[in-house]
């Protein structure tokens, strides 16, 4: 059965870019339609971090890997919402010295001032403050930053009176905006001066009309989408990541707690890496602490006593999205080089014994063939190959700016030589923020649609 459907414009993709970008234009009287590809969960309706919110809120369950050396496990939200419903809801404005990279090497045009008017717009929407308490796991982490006089930051979240402020509740309730979930964006082509959409909802084919397009499926999906469908200029050939090691770290107390999500990071010891809390609920200790568990089963109990960290670096901009045809996947390809490779060994190292200084009975480094750490003068060494590196920050596989020969989109979001199509979600971020980075993608993509309304305006 086949539907047909015309709205202004059709954003394809709900993640924080896209409903970012259909709450703006819609609050300026411009109706929106939008399609995502995965389903509608409400907050309310499971439990959060759980192997049930992988089944059904990550793409192919988070079993998706970037090929290269060595593999690096990533994953991206399926859902209405994207990965606003996934994450742990942790905010940074973008540093100033990398605005300023990206304005002289990516001619990004936005001045700071305008992204500062972005962020402020954002912070305000998603109601972003620090939390009252952190996690136990949080604090540990806070206790082994300061005796090694590192700042324990605290960061503030996306979080009102302890509910998470998800895309999926804040934008979708205005009546200007049209949702369908479970539909599959495939094909675009533009005939007559309008954007011509197919995407297949159940049974049903979409055949959607638009004047303008905003493409917002994620850093990876956006390139496979449009590679697909014959738009190439830039597009895929810059991906880049925060790649992550993790460790389990053994203390004598029990740390379970309500908080799930530990909201201190340590940025200042190094301008190479930097550490963070990652999430410790039991099934996920479990997964991460697999070839330790075949050597000793009781670390299945005590893993009530673990916190799990991690250390990240920002990736080379050497990653590839592929589309190969008939592929209805993606090939991702991401290399790790020997320095950055060294760089998260050398964080790993320094997190061990700054834990082991300070109360931690034993690490576990998270690699192939470690054994744990229990002195604080043990350290591991280990080949590039031997690293199990996971990312959950994905960006830069379109970047943004107007420095044609090496962007896709101009700092307004339009793809060259396609007016009317637009990119807005993390694949526009040029380079790694070194932070979290949906703050930044939230501002980013705020600023394309204010420009977009602007335009709008004006042919009105
Ligand atoms: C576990 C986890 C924890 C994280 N924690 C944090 C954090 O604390 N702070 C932070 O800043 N960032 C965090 N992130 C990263 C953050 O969630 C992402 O950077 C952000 O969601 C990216 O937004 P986006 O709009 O680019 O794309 P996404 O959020 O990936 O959204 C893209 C949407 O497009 C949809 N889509 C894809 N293909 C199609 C198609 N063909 N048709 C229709 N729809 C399609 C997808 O289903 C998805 O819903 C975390 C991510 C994960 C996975």
């Amino acid at each position: 059965m086949a539907k047909q459907l015309s709205s202004t414009v059709v954003i394809l993709g709900s993640g924080p870019g896209g409903s970012i970008v259909a709450k703006t234009l819609a609050d300026a009287g411009i109706h929106v339609l939008v399609l995502e590809k995965g389903p509608d969960i409400k907050q309310s309706e499971k439990e959060p971090y759980s192997l049930d919110e992988m089944n059904r809120q990550y793409k192919q369950k988070g079993m998706t890997v970037a090929l290269g050396s060595p593999v690096i496990n990533y994953v991206e939200a399926q859902t209405l919402g994207g990965g606003s419903e996934i994450n742990a809801g942790l905010y940074h404005r973008l540093p100033k010295h990398i605005l300023s990279q990206w304005q002289t090497d990516y001619g990004y045009s936005v001045s700071s001032a305008q992204l500062d008017a972005c962020y402020n717009w954002c912070e305000d929407f998603l109601s972003i403050s620090p939390s009252k308490t952190s996690a136990k796991t949080a604090l540990k982490l806070a206790d082994a930053a300061k005796a090694n006089n590192w700042t324990a930051q605290k960061v503030p979240r996306w979080y009102k009176n302890d509910i998470k402020q998800s895309m999926s509740e804040l934008v979708y309730k205005q009546s200007n905006i049209t949702v369908i979930t479970n539909a599959n964006a495939t094909k675009l082509k533009k005939k007559n001066g309008k954007w011509h959409i197919t995407a297949s909802h159940n049974q049903t084919i979409l055949h959607i009309e638009a004047t303008s397009v905003f493409v917002s499926m994620g850093a990876i999906q956006t390139p496979h989408f449009l590679k697909r469908n014959g738009i190439n200029h830039n597009i895929g050939n810059t991906l880049a990541c925060h790649p992550m090691i993790k460790c389990a770290v053994e203390y004598e107390n029990d740390l379970t707690d309500d908080q799930l999500i530990g909201d201190i990071q340590v940025k200042d010891v190094s301008p190479h890496y930097s550490f963070g809390c990652s999430i410790s609920t039991q099934p996920f200790l479990w997964m991460a602490l697999q070839h330790y568990i075949k050597k000793d089963a009781t670390l299945l109990s005590r893993s009530k006593n673990m916190a799990m960290f991690y250390v990240t670096a920002p990736s080379e901009t050497n990653g590839r999205v592929l589309s190969v045809p008939g592929v209805s996947n993606p090939l991702v390809w991401q290399n790790t080089s020997n320095k950055t490779a060294q760089h998260l060994v050398d964080g790993i190292n320094t997190l061990a014994a700054a834990c082991l200084k300070t109360g931690a009975k034993a690490v576990y480094p998270i690699l192939k063939g470690a054994t744990p750490l229990t002195h604080t003068n043990q350290t591991i060494t280990c080949k590039k190959q031997q690293l199990q590196l996971s990312t959950i920050h994905l960006f830069s596989s379109c970047p943004a700016g107007d420095t044609q020969h090496k962007t896709a989109v101009n700092s307004d979001g339009n793809v060259w030589g396609h007016p009317g199509l637009y990119i807005a979600d993390g694949s526009v971020v040029c380079t790694p923020p070194t932070v979290n980075p949906q703050g930044t993608i939230m501002a980013m993509c705020r600023h394309i649609a204010l420009q977009y309304i602007k335009q709008f305006k004006l042919k009105d």
